[in-house]
């Protein structure tokens, strides 16, 4: 396993839509943090969730539209909530 290349292994993904604090659910590693097949830049080994220090609320993503302004929904997770285990719904 390899760490995220889109989250960098946090599984907490932030674009130009969350406010500070706030993340969303990587889409492309679901909040594992890790990803099967070998990233063609800077592949680094998983050895576990990278916490991240930066974030204090998780949420689901909205869609694919997330990379275009849409913005989390949901009431999300604490980030310590996320970080042992918990995805928000
Ligand atoms: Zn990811």
């Amino acid at each position: 396993m390899w760490n995220c290349s889109s989250c960098g292994g946090t599984g907490v993904y932030t674009g130009l839509c969350e406010g500070p604090g706030q993340g969303v659910v990587c889409k492309t590693c679901k909040g594992s943090g890790a990803i099967e097949n070998k990233p063609s830049y800077k592949p680094k080994e998983f050895t576990g969730l990278v916490r991240r220090s930066d974030i204090e609320r998780v949420y689901v993503g909205n869609g694919t539209l997330i990379f275009f302004g849409a913005g989390p929904k949901g009431a999300g997770v604490s980030y310590e909530e996320f970080f042992n285990g918990k995805m928000p719904s």
